[in-house]
This record gives C-alpha cells, structure tokens and sequence, in this order.
C-alpha cells in the first residue's frame, strides 16, 4: 500500500503522524512545501520540512509547536547584539545544526531531496519525505507597506507583520521555472491514496499545486485523492489561514476551500473532502463526508485517516 500525502508544516506534521498510526506497514510518502523556504545568515531554512522531520522523528517542541525540544537562543540573541537583521526569526541553537548541514550539503551540489533525505537518516521519521521541487521558489505577500505597495517574504509577513498586514496577493518567486522532482511524480502515480493534508490551503497546499505540472500529475494518477478541511466553522482550527484565502477570493469555510480545489471531473483534483461533523458542504462532484476533523491526539487523526479512505471506497468502514 502507498500513501502520498501533500503537506505543509505544522498541521501537515500532526496529519502525518495520524497517517502512520493508522496504515503503519504502508509506505507513506509526504509531498512537502517548500515555498516557504528562506535564506537568513547565509543559511537555507526549510521550515514545513523542518516541522515535519522534527514532529515525526520525535524532536520537536510540543508545546511550542515548532522547532526542537529542549532549544536554547544563544547564537540568536548574540547575532541580535550584532545587530545582525532580520531579528524577527526564531533560529534555535540545535535547529541551527540542521541548517548549517543542509547549507553545507545544498552549497556542494546535492539537491533538496538528497539533503532532506540525509538529515532524515539521523531523524528516521518512518515515512519518506519528499520536497515537492529541488527549484528555490519562495512566496511573497503583496502588501501596504511605509506608504509604497511591497512584496515581502512570506516569512516576514508571517512571523513579523503576524500576518495583519492585509495580503492582496501572494507570489511565487521561482515557481515558474519549477518542477516536481522525478521522485514527487513516481509517489503520485504509483500511490494507491493520494491525501491532502489539512494544511494551508494557500501557502501549503497552494503552493505545491501551483508547482507547474503537478496538478496535471495529481488529475493523471489512478489514486483517489481525498482532501481534509483545514477550516472548521469559519476559521482555521489552529494559525492564520484566514488572513491567506481571502488575498484569493477564497470563503473562509470547507465548502469554500473544497470548491477552490475543485472536483478531478472538473479540472480540479478532488474526489472526496472531509468536512467538519455538523458542517455542509456542497461541491459538484466530490464525495463529501463530514467526520470529527480534530487533531487532538494521534488516535483522532489516524481515524480522519480512516475515514479518507472510506471515502476513497477503500474500506467500507467509516464510523
Ligand atoms: P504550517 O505550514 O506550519 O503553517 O502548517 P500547515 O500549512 O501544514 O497547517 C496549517 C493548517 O492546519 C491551518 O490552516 C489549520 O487550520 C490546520 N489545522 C491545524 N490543526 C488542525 C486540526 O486539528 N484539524 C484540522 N482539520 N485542521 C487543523
Ligand atoms: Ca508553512
């Protein structure tokens, strides 16, 4: 059985972890963002590829959410006395090894997915991890900025500006020239059960569909693809993606974001969508299952798995 799961960082990590729960002999492969990548002191920083390893290899800050467990800030309180800019990015001591191997590893010619795959070696995240292209391309936000209109790195936007700065749009420096790694495309069209993470669906899963050629590769597969809901009610269940959908005209609701992925019979690339217990969701198409779509515990999220492949008609036991 194989599973390839697009995903961006945080929410993509904690869905992961569900993933291997419930389908632990499976060969599960996650197709990772990598369009929030920056390089800051010299330094190549993949943080949904960070969030991931970290989270699936046991290491990360639970409490926080991201980053490792038991971290210290020296080198960035220091840097800080430098006055070394930006000041606004969180950069760990131990988080400050994995980028300096993966600096070190980029600068002498491995790609993206040699490198994650050797700092996966240490972490062993039982799960292959995949960036969904070896291209830098970086997302900017378009904002008002000090009176001018200013693309901004999306990290800025995020973690700076906390994303309060009304977004009118979001680029993809880079995008264009990219493409899906030979490896990402083999995950696609030999999986079994393509799921879409209940990850950003702007700046996570956004960013990996506008990959050129990936959403042909995702329509061209003979898996199912099944999506889960990032939003419940109105608002994303944890983060700030209610700042990203309207900067697309995108509603603020599972039916909004299920719409904008779109059914596969309709040049889209949804065959199922898990929406919230309760919640309605109407999108021409698409099998519509509404199921508990909380994360509260690897147990819960293993059973959102479940339940994406009854919708699949892979099993016939939803609950
Ligand atoms: P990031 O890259 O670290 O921002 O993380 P992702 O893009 O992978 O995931 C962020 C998204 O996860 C947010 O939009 C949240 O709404 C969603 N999310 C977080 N926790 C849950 C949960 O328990 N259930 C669901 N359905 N979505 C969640
Ligand atoms: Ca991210």
């Amino acid at each position: 059985m194989q599973i390839t799961v697009l995903a961006g960082g945080i929410g993509g990590a904690r869905f992961l972890r569900g993933v291997r729960r419930a389908y632990p002999d499976a060969q599960i492969t996650a197709v990772i963002n990598t369009g929030d990548d920056i390089t800051l002191h010299g330094l190549r920083i993949c943080p949904d590829l960070d969030s991931v390893m970290y989270t699936l290899g046991g290491g990360t800050d639970t409490e926080r959410g991201w980053g490792r467990a038991d971290e210290s800030w020296r080198v960035k309180e220091e840097l800080a006395r430098y006055g070394a800019e930006p000041s606004w990015f969180g950069l760990g001591d131990l988080d400050l090894a994995t980028h300096l191997v993966r600096t070190q590893m980029l600068d002498a010619g491995y790609s993206l997915t040699d490198v994650t795959g050797a700092l996966c070696d240490r972490w062993q995240p039982g799960i292959r991890m995949l960036p969904m292209t070896d291209a830098r391309c970086e997302t900017h936000v378009v904002v008002q900025l000090d009176g001018a209109r200013r693309a901004i790195h999306f990290q800025q936007w995020w973690i700076k500006h906390r994303a309060e700065l009304p977004a009118e749009s979001f680029v993809q420096i880079g995008l264009e020239d990219a493409k899906p790694t030979e490896a990402v495309l083999s995950a696609i069209a030999d999986a079994d059960i393509l799921l879409i993470a209940p990850s950003n669906p702007v700046v996570s899963i956004g960013t990996i569909l506008n990959v050129p050629t990936m959403r042909e590769a995702l329509r061209a597969s003979a898996a199912p693809v099944v999506g889960l809901s990032p939003i419940i009610g109105n608002a994303p269940v944890r983060g700030m993606a209610d700042s990203c959908l309207p900067a697309i005209g995108v509603e603020v609701s599972a039916e909004g974001v299920g719409r904008h992925y779109g059914a596969r019979s309709a040049d889209g690339v949804l065959d199922g969508w898990l929406i919230q217990s309760g919640e309605s969701a109407d999108i021409p198409g698409v099998s519509v299952l509404p199921t508990p779509l909380l994360m509260s515990d690897d147990e819960a999220t293993a059973q959102m798995v479940r339940d994406a492949f009854a919708v699949a008609g892979l099993t016939s036991a939803a609950r």
